[in-house]
């Protein structure tokens, strides 16, 4: 089967109700009908549910359904992509390892790795997403993982999977790799030998902007090491938000392909508008990296983004300026979104360092919805008269 009808067709076994919705599982522990069975339980000889912190039915559906269809063996899902990737070094790494970062990341996995994991003893380096040669200089003997997003956060860089694919291996490295922005409909990171992989379910997994979730896919051995830190420092997905995961997983290509072709168009009709300087987005023939998106990526994804030849001021003009699109901190809804890095989430920060992890004065972030086309473009188009 194809993964997506083998993500579709995954789920719980039917109770005698003979439901066709499969039924939530709400609790936070299950019953034994003997001491025999509750002992075999807790000594791993049987796969029977013992508490929600450790599994739960509609938990197990969501990370089948996700490893389906990133074609991996096993997968640990908890309460946000934040708690997964926190989870994935506290799993992998010790004091006095080394990790080896693409530097434009998510914020929160920013104040991770530069203010928690040094009260641990590990430490980092950033390095660029543009620059791939360059990464294996930067490689030390305590080295022990690679990190990186791709497309990156905000800039949309595209990474070349298949070289630091190569790179990992030559140095026996653990390559972890964050796919929320493209989504395994998008690329599948296990296909260039990607080691762990990660997801906040909260953006376009669920797709509606209801419920945090995360997910850490692997292999089955490095699996069982998230889980065995998960279970006992208790960062799990509720089953109630597995449930409506789950679900979503059901629409997900169909909601990726519309997603995305929207966004090629409105990039396309944005290019050469006079008050914008340059369009980024992976599948336009004009991004730096088109030949390595178009490698290892099905469609470009949901986010475009744009600077503003008015820098600061300009980017606070269009988003005052919008009338359809959402001043909201996510991405990945079936609404469109804007957002300004530099004078909102990046705010605190200095010009040069937000020009480090490519985030200039006025770049705009959009995540294309599902509304009509031409009304998210002609929405953008009339607050860009105005700034
Ligand atoms: C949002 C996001 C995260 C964090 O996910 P949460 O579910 O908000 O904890 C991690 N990585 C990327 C790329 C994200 O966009």
């Amino acid at each position: 089967m194809h993964p997506v009808s083998k993500a579709i067709r995954t789920q719980i076994d039917r109770t005698n109700e003979m439901e066709h919705s499969q039924p939530m599982f709400l609790t936070s522990s299950f019953c034994f009908d003997n001491v025999e069975e509750m002992r075999a339980a807790f000594a791993d000889e049987s796969d029977d549910n013992i508490y929600s912190r450790f599994s739960n039915p509609n938990v197990q559906e969501f990370v089948d359904r996700m490893c389906a269809l990133e074609g991996t063996e096993s997968g640990f899902a908890t309460a946000s992509g934040m708690s997964a990737i926190f989870a994935s070094f506290m799993a992998f790494l010790k004091q006095g390892d080394h990790l080896l970062c693409c530097r434009s990341i998510f914020g929160s996995t920013h104040t991770v790795i530069t203010k928690y994991l040094p009260k641990y003893g590990i430490t980092h380096t950033y390095v660029d997403a543009a620059d791939i040669a360059s990464w294996e200089q930067h490689i030390q003997p305590n080295t022990k993982m690679i990190y990186l997003e791709t497309p990156t956060n905000p800039a949309l860089e595209v990474i070349d999977l298949e070289a630091v694919g190569a790179l990992s291996k030559k140095h026996n490295l653990l390559l972890n790799v964050d796919n929320c922005f493209a989504t395994p409909i998008g690329q599948r990171p296990i296909e260039f030998g990607a080691d762990l992989i990660i997801h906040s379910g909260t953006k376009w997994l669920d797709g509606q902007g209801r419920v945090l979730g995360g997910i850490v896919l692997g292999k089955k051995a490095l699996i069982h090491e998230v889980y065995l830190f998960c279970r006992s420092t208790g960062p799990s997905l509720s089953p109630f938000n597995a449930w409506i995961l789950s679900r979503s997983l059901e629409t997900l290509e169909v909601r990726m392909d519309r997603h995305s072709s929207s966004a090629l168009y409105i990039a396309g009709k944005l290019e050469n508008h006079p008050q914008i300087n340059n369009v980024r987005y992976p599948f336009l023939p004009s991004h730096p990296q088109h030949a390595v998106a178009i490698k290892q990526m099905v469609n470009g994804g949901g986010l475009v983004c744009f600077e503003l030849k008015g820098g600061i001021e300009s980017g606070r003009k269009f988003l005052d300026a919008l009338k359809m699109l959402t001043l909201t901190a996510n991405l990945g809804d079936t609404r469109s979104i804007a957002s300004h890095p530099a004078s909102t989430t990046h705010a605190k920060l200095t010009d040069a360092e937000r020009n480090a992890v490519g985030i200039c004065a006025g770049l705009i972030r959009i995540s294309v919805g599902l509304e009509n086309r031409d009304d998210i473009l002609n929405d953008i188009l009339q607050a860009l008269e105005k700034c």
